[in-house]
């Protein structure tokens, strides 16, 4: 774990010099590369405090944070597998440390699995569960003992637990359209608190796991109505709104930013 210090300059996007996110604390998991690592961007651009999560790549993490920095917020590198509770809790713990505070938590860290379900094995089932579906779950769980009144809970799932286009997609499908029960029942469980919980459905998004440059990018943009991958902006774009004031009165929603994949 490292922490990257505090700057002093501020960008501003309101145009009375208050940033959406103003001294807030935003926790992304995953924060070190694709949609995460702009998620994380985008909220210190909105003002916030960022501490964000990896597996096992620091220097990207670390990279992140220094960019965070120099836009005049703090940021938190945290090592924290997701598949492991303990390091979950652990980094809730070390962020609330740091920051006295947390308002926005974003649940992005995820892993791919795609084949047929006959080749699925036990413990790939665990593993996806694990990161995509019980991390979440634990994240949100230690977050809600910090977030108050205006707290925020954003999830990340996928297109395809809306829209199943193609064969192959049995086990990570599950594990996004999970998040669709967790969403709905802390919005209502956490709404009473004013705090608001809402799930981002993204397309295919041009990362590490997904190049759109891949082998399959042309069959899986062919899905889309727009005809194109989306960009991991494009996805902090609606996260950005879910997290800031303007979406005080969302609550239970899920956005599909996926260029029409749904439709
Ligand atoms: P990337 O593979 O590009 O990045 C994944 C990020 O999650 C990295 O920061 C990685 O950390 C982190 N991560 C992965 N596993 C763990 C773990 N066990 N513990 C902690 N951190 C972990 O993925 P994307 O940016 O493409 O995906 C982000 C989210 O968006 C995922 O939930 C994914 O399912 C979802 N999504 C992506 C789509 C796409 O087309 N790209 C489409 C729909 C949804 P590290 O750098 O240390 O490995």
């Amino acid at each position: 774990m490292s922490e990257t210090g505090t700057g002093s300059s501020k960008e501003t996007t309101m145009t009375n010099g208050v940033t959406a996110l103003d001294g807030k604390v935003a926790l992304v998991t995953g924060g070190s590369r694709g949609i995460g690592a702009a998620v994380a961007l985008r909220l210190a651009e909105e003002g916030a405090h960022v501490a964000l999560t990896h597996q096992g790549s620091p220097e990207a993490a670390e990279a992140v944070a220094a960019k965070i920095t120099a836009m005049g917020r703090s940021a938190l590198a945290v090592r924290a597998d997701s598949a492991d509770p303990e390091a979950v809790r652990a980094a809730v713990a070390a962020v609330a440390g740091r920051f006295g505070r947390l308002d926005v938590l974003v649940n992005n860290a995820g892993v791919g699995a795609v084949g047929p379900i006959g080749e699925m094995t036990a413990d790939q089932v665990d593993r996806v569960l694990a990161v995509n579906v019980r991390a979440p779950y634990l994240y949100a769980q230690a977050a809600a003992e910090h977030l108050g009144e205006g707290g925020r809970i954003v999830g990340i799932g996928s297109c395809m637990a809306r829209r199943t286009a193609f064969p192959g997609s049995s086990l990570y499908a599950t594990s996004k359209a999970a998040l669709s029960g967790l969403t709905k029942a802390l919005a209502r469980e956490l709404g009473p608190r004013g705090i608001t919980v809402n799930l981002v459905h993204p397309g295919p998004v041009d990362t590490d796991m997904n190049p759109a440059d891949g082998e399959s990018a042309a069959f899986q943009h062919g899905f889309t109505a727009l005809g194109r991958f989306g960009t991991p902006a494009e996805v902090a774009d609606a996260v950005a709104y879910l997290a800031g004031e303007g979406a005080r009165y969302v609550t239970g929603a899920e956005l599909d930013v996926d260029g029409g994949f749904a439709v």
